[in-house]
């Protein structure tokens, strides 16, 4: 016996799915990811998770809007079921578009598509000394594959961006030359990628994965050039 579902008398389960069972482009359900953080779990990431950058969004977003309540839940007063809902349905509203970032403001709404914000990373880590090629992806990863197969279904060819209310995932793959230490390349990539992002787009949370991918040799690329 599950002991999780009940039965109404009217026949109908009473288990109701809290978001209409809908999915991230990388068919990770959002039911789960939010229970996932409301039971405290949202750092025990599995395989998937820890690769994709749209369950990484989401479970980071919805750690920002549950961490309030989380609090609350621990006191042996439980948390007034209104908060609960009124965070539901501030959930509800991030995940309608989940193509878009989302800003309420006081005088309405600010969406910003997810593939601006795949361009405007990539165009950012371009600029930086050091970097030859940015892609707006891992170049080997079966999941970003699948997050790109999805991606394109969309007509979003930038698939290596996951957005969320105001959080943002990126990832990129870079090729660098060999004038400047790789890591630095990488450290600098993220720093200056998290600026132009909250800069730019507005947004409040926002992680930068590097891959570095290839290391041109400067001198020979300057003699092709
Ligand atoms: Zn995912």
């Amino acid at each position: 016996m599950s002991g999780t579902v009940s039965d109404q008398p009217d026949g109908r389960s009473a288990a109701r799915p809290l978001l209409a069972a809908v999915t991230l482009p990388c068919g990770a359900d959002i039911d789960l990811l939010f229970e996932q953080v409301a039971d405290g779990r949202g750092a025990d990431q599995d395989a998937h998770q820890r690769q994709c950058v749209h369950c990484q969004a989401a479970l980071s977003e919805f750690s920002a809007l549950w961490d309030p309540f989380a609090e609350l839940a621990a006191t042996p007063v439980p948390a007034p079921p209104g908060l609960v809902a009124a965070v539901m349905s501030q959930i509800r509203t991030l995940v309608r578009d989940i193509w878009y970032t989302l800003e309420v403001t006081e005088n309405g709404v600010i969406r910003i598509a997810a593939r601006i914000v795949a361009a405007l990373a990539r165009d950012c880590a371009q600029m930086i000394p050091g970097v030859r090629v940015a892609l707006g992806r891992s170049t080997h990863d079966k999941i970003a594959a699948l997050a790109e197969k999805s991606t394109l279904g969309h007509r979003h060819p930038h698939a290596a961006v996951g957005v969320l209310g105001r959080t943002a995932v990126v990832d990129l793959a870079v090729a660098v030359t060999d004038d400047d230490p790789v890591h630095r390349v990488a450290r600098d990539i993220q720093r200056q990628v998290i600026a132009t992002l909250r800069d730019q787009v507005g947004l409040q949370s926002v992680t930068v994965n590097v891959t570095v991918d290839d290391i041109i040799d400067d001198d020979e690329a300057d003699a092709t050039g």
